[in-house]
C-alpha cells in the first residue's frame, strides 16, 4: 500500500468545511505514519481556490473538478468526479468526510472503481497497517476492521480529529475535465431548503443539543401540568438557539401511550442506550432526571449542563459539568429573553 487520495467538496461559499478538514487531518496522519504519498481532490464551485487553501498539507498533487454541473450535489456528477480522480491517481485508500453529498455518491464511485467502501468511520489506527473503527448495534459495539480489497474508500464521522489548519502554500492544482452528458444532468437541482430552527428538530451539525425530559409534562408548582407553555418555551428555544432537540425515553414513550405530549417529539429524538448517541459540542438537559440509560447517549457531548428542581437527580452524580437546581420553565423563559436580544 503506498497511495492515499483525500477527497472533499466545497460548500456554498466555496470553502472546505471544518468536517472535511477533520478528514484531511486523518489523511495527513495516515500519510505520515504509514509513509504514503498523498493526493488531494476537490470538487465543486471554487475548487481551485479551496485546493490552494490546503496546499500546506504535504500532498504531492492536487486535482480539481469544477464548473456549473459540479456546483450542486447530485449523484451522477459527483460519482463521475470521484471516479475520475481515483482513475487519475490510482490510490489504495480514498478518504473523505461523510457529508450528505459524499454518502450519496461515493459508494457508487467505489463500485465503479472495483473498490469497497466503509462509512461512519469513528477512529483509525496506523501502527503497522491501516485499521479503522466503526460502531455497530446503535453504538454498543465498536469493531476494528481492515480490508484486503483496494481501492478502499473510507468516509469519516465527525469529531474524530481536530480540523486540519489549512494555509495557502502554493498554487498547483490540476483541473480534470469530465464530459458531462445530458443523462448525467437528468436530475436538476433547483436549490436547497432546510429548516433554520423550529419544529424540524434533529440537526446533527448544531453546536448545542437541547434535551427535554418528561418533567416538562408533569404537574408543576401550581399543581397543574402546562403542556402548551412547555411547547412554546421549547420551540422558542430551538428557534432562537438553533439547537438540535433530543428527548428522554420517558417523554417520547408518553406519546405512544396516547397521553398529552409535546407534538413535535418522536422516538427519533430519543437519546440514550436505546436511542441515538449524537455528537455536539454542548448539551443542555432540562426536566430530565439523568438516569444512566439516558446519559450513556451523551458520551460524545463535550460540555454538559442540566436544569432540574431535584438536587439529587442523576445529573448530580458527576454526569454533568454544571447542574442548575432550578425550575426549567423559569430558566428557559429567561434564556429565551436573552437569546432574543
Ligand atoms: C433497557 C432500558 C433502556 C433505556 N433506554 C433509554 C434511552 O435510550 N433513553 C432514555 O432517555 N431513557 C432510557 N431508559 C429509561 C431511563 O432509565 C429513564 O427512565 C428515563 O430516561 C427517564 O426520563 P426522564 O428523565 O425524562 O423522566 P423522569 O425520570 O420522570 O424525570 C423527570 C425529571 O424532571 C424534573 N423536573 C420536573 N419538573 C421540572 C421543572 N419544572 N424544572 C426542572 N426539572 C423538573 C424532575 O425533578 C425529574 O428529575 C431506558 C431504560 C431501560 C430499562
Amino acid at each position: 500500500m503506498n497511495k492515499l487520495l483525500y477527497i472533499a467538496h466545497t460548500e456554498a461559499d466555496g470553502t472546505i468545511s471544518d468536517n472535511s478538514l477533520e478528514a484531511l487531518a486523518a489523511a495527513v496522519k495516515i500519510k505520515q505514519d504509514l509513509k504514503l504519498s498523498l493526493s488531494v481532490g476537490v470538487i465543486g464551485s471554487g475548487a481551485v481556490e479551496a485546493a490552494n487553501s490546503i496546499s500546506n498539507c504535504g500532498a504531492d498533487d492536487f486535482y480539481t473538478v469544477s464548473g456549473a454541473a459540479f456546483t450542486v450535489s447530485r449523484y451522477a456528477t459527483d460519482a463521475a468526479a470521484v471516479e475520475a480522480m481515483v482513475k487519475k491517481t490510482e490510490p489504495d485508500i480514498v478518504l473523505g468526510f461523510g457529508t450528505v453529498r459524499f454518502m450519496r455518491s461515493v459508494p457508487g464511485a467505489a463500485f465503479r472503481c472495483g473498490g469497497r467502501i466503509d462509512t461512519h468511520i469513528s477512529g483509525i489506527s496506523t501502527e503497522d497497517e491501516l485499521l479503522v473503527k466503526r460502531w455497530y448495534y446503535r453504538q454498543r459495539m465498536e469493531a476494528t476492521l481492515k480490508r484486503e480489497q483496494r481501492p478502499w474508500f473510507l468516509l469519516l464521522d465527525k469529531g474524530v480529529f481536530e480540523p486540519f489548519q489549512g494555509e495557502k502554500a502554493e498554487e498547483n492544482a490540476d483541473g480534470l475535465d469530465i464530459e458531462v452528458s445530458d443523462d448525467m444532468q437528468d436530475t436538476a437541482v433547483s436549490g436547497l431548503e432546510m429548516p433554520e430552527g423550529g419544529s424540524q428538530t434533529i440537526k446533527p451539525d448544531a453546536e448545542l443539543l437541547f434535551v427535554a425530559g418528561a418533567g416538562w409534562t408533569k404537574k408543576q408548582a401550581d399543581g397543574q401540568p402546562d403542556l402548551k407553555e412547555a411547547e412554546n418555551i421549547i420551540l422558542q428555544t430551538l428557534e432562537r438557539s438553533k439547537a438540535s432537540l433530543g428527548s428522554s425515553k420517558s417523554l417520547v414513550d408518553l406519546n405512544a401511550e396516547g397521553e398529552q405530549v409535546l407534538k413535535f417529539m418522536s422516538h427519533l429524538n430519543q437519546v440514550g442506550q436505546t436511542g441515538a448517541t449524537p455528537r455536539h459540542d454542548k448539551g443542555l438537559a432540562t426536566c430530565c432526571h439523568g438516569e444512566e440509560p439516558h446519559v450513556v447517549g451523551w458520551r460524545f457531548i463535550k460540555e454538559r449542563r442540566a436544569v432540574n428542581t431535584d438536587a439529587n437527580c442523576g445529573w448530580a452524580q458527576g454526569k454533568t459539568d454544571v447542574l442548575y437546581i432550578a425550575d426549567a420553565f423559569a430558566v428557559m423563559r429567561k434564556l429565551n429573553e436573552l437569546l432574543a436580544t
